[in-house]
Parts: structure tokens; sequence; C-alpha cells
């Protein structure tokens, strides 16, 4: 399952060079090329859905968000923390239509509404 017009299937699939973290056969991990904070990470299925709601099997979800601790660790975040965010839709100011996983750390974030 993939979008032959999507930048996330296209480092999936190699085509595309990127700063890898981490790779499975189900997932791929990379570093942000935009970091909004000194860690920013995004783990990403190998394929093709749109967000969070696009019909993700409950076993891709779980291995999505199982690596979540284990980057972490390898970023050095977990003694600092971390903020793990999943923007979905147009309110959410999602760009990528690529569901994604953002890992970001390295620093103090305010909340949202600070
Ligand atoms: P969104 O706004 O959709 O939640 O986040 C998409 C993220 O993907 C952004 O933080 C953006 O900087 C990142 N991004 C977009 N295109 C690329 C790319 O080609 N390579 C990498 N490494 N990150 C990308």
């Amino acid at each position: 399952m993939q979008d032959e017009n999507c930048i996330f299937c296209k480092i999936a699939k190699g085509e595309v060079p990127t700063s890898k973290v981490y790779e499975d056969d189900t997932c791929i991990v990379f570093d942000d090329n935009d970091p909004l904070m000194p860690v920013h990470t995004l783990i990403i299925p190998k394929d093709h859905y749109a967000n969070i709601g696009d019909g993700v099997p409950e076993e891709t979800l779980g291995h999505v968000f199982g690596l979540v601790g284990k980057i972490a660790e390898m970023k050095g975040v977990t003694e600092g923390g971390y903020r793990v965010l999943v923007n979905t839709g147009d309110d959410a100011s999602q760009s990528v239509k690529h569901l994604h996983v953002h890992i970001l750390g390295g620093g103090h974030m305010p909340r949202p509404n600070d």
C-alpha cells in the first residue's frame, strides 16, 4: 500500500535520502529535516495511511507506538522528557498526509496554549 506521490512513501522505499534512525519490516524512523527541537524524529509505517483515522490496522498502530520508548531512548531524551505528537487533518496543520508520529525533545516545551 503505497502512494507514488507521497514523500514519506518515497522515504520508506529508500528513493529519497534521509537521516535514518531505525528500520524494521513495518516502520522506518528518521529525523525531521526541519527540526522544531534539538531532537525531532518521525516514526512512520511503511504502508501508506493518510492519517491515524485512515483504517490503520491495530497491529500496525501498536507497532508504531510501541517504538516510541525505544526511539526516545536511542535519541537520549528519556531523562529530560519528550513530546509525542500526531497532527491529524487540516485543523491540526498536518502537512504530510502519511501517518507519522513526532518525537520532540532536548529542551523545555511549553504547553500549546501557554
Ligand atoms: P506534520 O506537519 O504533517 O505533522 O509534519 C510533517 C513533518 O515532516 C514536518 O515536521 C516536516 O518538517 C517533515 N518533513 C516534510 N518533508 C520531509 C522530508 O522530505 N524529509 C524529512 N526528513 N522530513 C520531512
